[in-house]
């Protein structure tokens, strides 16, 4: 194993970067300070990446790790070289380096006299941008004299309910990638001579496309992306039209799209924004507001999804409860009240927080929501899991009313509202006072990472700061809610 060259040196990561587009590679090796912040979603993502990798070491029992942290790339190369002499059976994060190219094997598997070469993902399927991700570490494990039976891609069982102890076999599937990653051999040392040659160059003349966001979403969009306005033709909603195709024609402005390629809601949404224009069907407002009739609540679930499933009877990515807000109207013409929920970060919170929730919606309610299948679907799960309370958690999710319905209906419909019927849209719009701005939690990934960070963390004055932050966030949600009933009974 060779140690890298600098100027020629790329690292898995890189390579991937590369493949996706040459110019994010050249400005991640020169221009390194126009990458943008990652976002708390790709953060957690990262985080959960690393647990999931943890879980499927269990798969193959007894291996020896070789950190990257508190090692150089030198030091972990020799340190996975000793592993192998000594006969080693199973590595984990082994680091190999072959033509300037730096990999860490998430997992190897000594089988008689081969290694079986095993990457983990997180996602519940195997992508084909994958197989890329495989191929250049078979290919610099190959390099290094490592003889390599098998490839496989490790991913998550999303139908593998927990029962006790995580069980390794259960959770994971692995899928043998072997042929796939042999074809893609032949290809690789001529992209990464293209990628060097490219990198020894003046920043490459590539436009934005599909591959800013396919398969990863660029961290230099912020920077590419300088030259397309807010409204532009990629803010238009729905599907039925190829705005890459209008882009390559130069057609970058909302103004500027032909009114005759767009359908009704489409041009809707043109048109609305060139006149700043808005409009309101009283008459379907009132058919609408005939069903919502006293006693009236208001409900926002936030939950969290792990791919690693916490809780018995729960699969990965389940969206487990662990705070909600509630503001009930008694009465029309009342004051809304006030109930929420937040789970202590650890133990179980779905029986706690179904009894709590069915002490305060009382039977027969007409349930408010926004995007009724996220709550319906929540509700559900909950019934599933405690049967003692089903009936009625079902009957909760029998009485909502998605009070999405007419925004999506466009039967209320203003020009800011961007094409957009989410309530991160239309709030803003009709209540103004009910802004999103300045809160530190400000959308449901947000608001899942700081529930997890609360059980990381011990600092009491931290602590606090966060479990206000939420149920700042997840108030203002459901308060909005009803303002915005009141604001669509005033039409
Ligand atoms: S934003 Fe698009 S064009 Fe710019 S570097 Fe990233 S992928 Fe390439």
């Amino acid at each position: 194993m060779s140690p890298p060259n600098k100027t020629a040196y790329l690292s898995k990561s890189l390579y991937i970067r590369g493949l996706q587009c040459h110019k994010s590679l050249y400005l991640d090796r020169h221009q390194p300070e126009l990458r943008c912040e990652a976002t708390p979603e790709l953060e957690a993502l990262w985080a959960s990446g690393h647990e999931v990798g943890v879980y499927a070491h269990m798969l193959f029992p007894g291996g020896v790790v070789v950190p990257f942290d508190g090692l150089t790339k030198n030091e972990q190369m020799a340190k996975t070289r000793e592993e192998i002499d000594r006969g080693t059976k199973v590595i984990y994060e082994a680091a190999f380096s072959h033509d300037d190219v730096f990999v860490k094997a998430d997992i190897v598997v000594r089988n008689r006299g081969f290694w079986d070469l095993y990457e983990v993902k997180s996602s519940t399927s195997v992508k084909e941008h994958y197989w890329d991700d495989v191929a250049i570490q078979y290919y610099v494990l190959s390099g290094c004299g490592i003889p390599v039976n098998k490839a496989y891609l490790v991913h998550i069982n999303n139908s593998y309910v927990r029962a006790g102890d995580i069980v390794p076999e259960e959770l994971f599937v692995v899928q043998d990638i072997t042929g796939v990653v042999r074809e893609k051999q032949a290809s690789i040392p001529d992209k990464l001579a293209e990628m060097r040659a490219m990198l020894r160059e003046d920043v490459p003349k590539i436009d934005i496309g599909p591959h800013c966001e396919e398969p990863y979403e660029c961290d230099f969009m912020p920077f590419c992306w300088q030259h397309v306005p807010e409204d532009s033709v990629f803010s238009l909603r729905g599907k039925g039209i190829d705005r890459w195709e209008l882009y390559r024609q130069g057609v970058i402005r909302l103004e500027d799209v032909p009114l005759d390629s767009l359908n009704l809601a489409q041009r809707m949404q043109v048109e609305y924004s060139l006149d700043r224009k808005s409009h309101a069907d009283p008459k379907k407002i009132r058919k609408f507001l005939e069903k919502v009739v006293s006693p009236v609540c208001f409900l926002d679930f936030e939950t969290f999804a792990s791919a690693i499933p916490l809780f018995d009877g729960t699969r990965a990515y389940q969206q487990v409860p662990f705070q909600y807000s509630l503001h009930r109207i008694d009465a029309e013409g009342e004051e809304p009240k006030h109930f929420e929920y937040l789970a202590q970060p650890g133990p179980d919170p779905r029986k706690e927080i179904a009894e709590k929730l069915l002490g305060e919606i009382p039977l027969g309610a007409c349930v408010l929501v926004y995007n009724m299948a996220f709550e319906k679907r929540v509700l559900r799960e909950l019934g599933e899991s405690l049967p003692g309370l089903r009936k009625r958690l079902n009957a909760v999710a029998e009485g909502m009313i998605d009070l999405m319905e007419p925004f999506k209906r466009r039967d209320i419909y203003h020009w800011r509202m961007n094409g957009s019927y989410s309530l991160k849209s239309v709030l803003p719009v009709l209540v103004p006072e009910m802004t999103y701005d300045g809160l530190e939690i400000s959308d449901g990934a947000m608001a899942s990472e700081a529930y997890f960070t609360m059980g990381e963390i011990s600092d009491p004055a931290e602590l606090v700061r966060l479990r206000k932050a939420l149920l700042e966030y997840c108030r203002q949600d459901t308060l909005g809610l009803s303002r915005l009933l009141e604001k669509m009974r005033s039409i």
